[in-house]
C-alpha cells in the first residue's frame, strides 16, 4: 500500500558508490565568504558604473521582455563585442555564461575517450577542474621556477601526450606574467589540437593573440568581461576560425546567456569609453600598489600584466589570516602549488581599498603604519 509510510530504500546507496572517482577525489571550488570585507580576492574591477550609464541600464532592464526566452544566438551583443573587442573579420564568435562555461564546452566537446588536455601549473583551477569533469585526463606542465613557460618541458609533453587541447592564460592567473608570444607560438605549431590563448586580463596587459588567429588555424582566443566591471553579468566570449566555433557551438546550451546580461552589456558595451576609464585607472594604481609592496620589509613582488599582484612574504598563511581579521580579504596561495610556497595575490582595487590593505599589511607584519 503506498499509503503506508514506507522504510526508504535499505539499500540506498552512499555517493561514494554511485558518482565518478574523480569527482569524489576533487575538493569543490572555495569561493570566501567576503561579508563586511575590503573584497580584494576575486580580480573584480571596484568601480561601478558611472550614474548616467547606470539610469540607461535601469530602463534597459525595465523593458526586457523577461516572459521570454533569451535570443540564442545573441546576437545584438555579438555585434557590440565585435566592434568593442576588434575581433576580426573573418572570425567566429561563441558568447559563454562565463569564460568558465566556455572552458566547459571545450573540454566536453574534445573529451573522447583517452582525451588529454593540457596546461600548464600554476595557473587557471578550472582548465583542470573542467577537464577532469568532461572525463579528460588533464596534463599539467610545472612553470619554470620564474614562472616563465618551460618551452622544452611544454613541447615534451606535447610530443608524448599529443593533446585535444592546450590552454594557456596570457596573462597567466594567480602569477600575473605574460608569456613569452615566441613560446606560446611554437606551441600552436606544434600541437595536434586546438589551442585556447585565455586572454581574461587582456584590459590589464593590452597585448593580444587575435591578430596571430590569421595564420593559427588551431587558435582560440578567448576573454571575459568579468574583469573589466560586469563580473555579476556572467559572460565570456571564444574568438576563432567558423569551422571550429560553429561545431563547439553544438555544445553550448541553446539559452544560456539570459535575457538580462544580453541587453545590459549590449548597452554597457555601447558606452565602451566608461569601462575603459575605469581599466585605465586600475592599471595607473597597479604601479603604484605594486611599488608601495616592493617598500614594504619582507615583501617579493612578482611583476603583472593583470589587474593584481602575487606576492611572497614569510608565514603567508598567517598574513592571510591576519589581512581577513584586519578587515581585508585577498587570495591565499600558500599550499596551491610548490612554485606559490609563500605567495598571497591581491586583487588591485581603488586607492582607498589599496591603502587599506597596505596599511593592514604592515600592521600584520608588526610594522609602523
Ligand atoms: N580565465 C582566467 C585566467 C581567470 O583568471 C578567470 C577568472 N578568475 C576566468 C578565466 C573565468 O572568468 P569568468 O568565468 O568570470 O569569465
Amino acid at each position: 500500500n503506498t499509503a503506508q509510510p514506507s522504510a526508504g530504500n535499505a539499500s540506498a546507496p552512499a555517493p561514494d558508490a554511485v558518482l565518478r572517482p574523480e569527482i569524489l577525489a576533487l575538493s569543490a571550488y572555495h569561493v570566501a565568504d567576503a561579508r563586511g570585507l575590503i573584497k580584494l580576492d576575486a580580480m573584480e574591477n571596484p568601480y561601478g558604473l558611472p550614474p548616467e550609464l547606470r539610469a540607461e541600464v535601469a530602463r534597459i532592464a525595465a523593458d526586457a521582455a523577461l516572459n521570454r526566452y533569451p535570443d540564442p544566438q545573441a546576437k545584438g551583443l555579438k555585434r557590440r563585442l565585435r566592434i568593442a573587442m576588434g575581433v576580426p573579420a573573418a572570425a567566429d564568435v561563441m558568447i559563454g555564461n562565463g569564460s568558465d562555461e566556455i572552458i566547459q564546452i571545450l573540454t566536453l566537446a574534445v573529451a573522447r575517450p583517452g582525451a588529454v588536455i593540457l596546461g600548464v601549473e600554476p595557473s587557471f583551477v578550472m582548465f583542470r577542474m573542467l577537464a577532469t569533469f568532461a572525463g579528460a585526463r588533464f596534463v599539467g606542465v610545472p612553470l619554470a621556477s620564474d614562472f616563465s613557460l618551460d618551452a622544452e618541458a611544454l613541447l615534451a609533453a606535447i610530443a608524448e601526450h599529443r593533446p585535444a587541447l592546450i590552454f594557456l592564460a596570457y596573462p597567466n592567473n594567480p602569477t600575473g606574467n605574460l608569456f613569452d608570444p615566441a613560446v606560446i607560438r611554437r606551441v600552436i605549431e606544434a600541437a595536434p589540437g586546438i589551442v585556447v590563448v585565455d586572454e581574461a586580463y587582456h584590459a590589464f596587459a593590452e597585448r593580444s593573440f587575435l591578430p596571430a588567429l590569421e595564420q593559427y588555424p588551431n587558435l582560440l582566443v578567448m576573454r571575459t568581461l568579468s574583469k573589466l566591471g560586469l563580473a555579476g553579468l556572467r559572460l565570456g566570449f571564444l574568438v576563432g576560425a567558423p569551422d571550429w566555433i560553429g561545431q563547439l557551438d553544438k555544445v553550448r546550451l541553446p539559452y544560456n546567456i539570459n535575457v538580462l546580461s544580453q541587453c545590459v552589456a549590449e548597452t554597457v558595451l555601447a558606452h565602451g569609453d566608461a569601462l575603459d576609464r575605469q581599466t585605465a585607472l586600475l592599471r595607473d594604481e597597479r604601479a603604484l600598489l605594486a611599488a608601495a609592496l616592493a617598500a614594504v620589509p619582507g615583501v617579493e613582488v612578482f611583476p603583472s600584466a593583470a589587474n593584481f599582484l602575487l606576492f611572497r612574504v614569510a608565514q603567508a598563511s598567517i598574513v592571510f589570516e591576519a589581512l581577513r581579521a584586519r578587515g581585508v580579504l585577498i587570495k591565499r596561495l600558500d599550499g596551491a602549488h610548490p612554485l606559490l610556497a609563500d605567495c598571497l595575490r591581491v586583487t588591485v582595487g581603488a586607492p582607498e581599498e589599496n591603502a587599506a590593505f597596505l596599511g593592514a599589511l604592515r600592521a600584520a607584519l608588526g610594522l609602523e603604519s
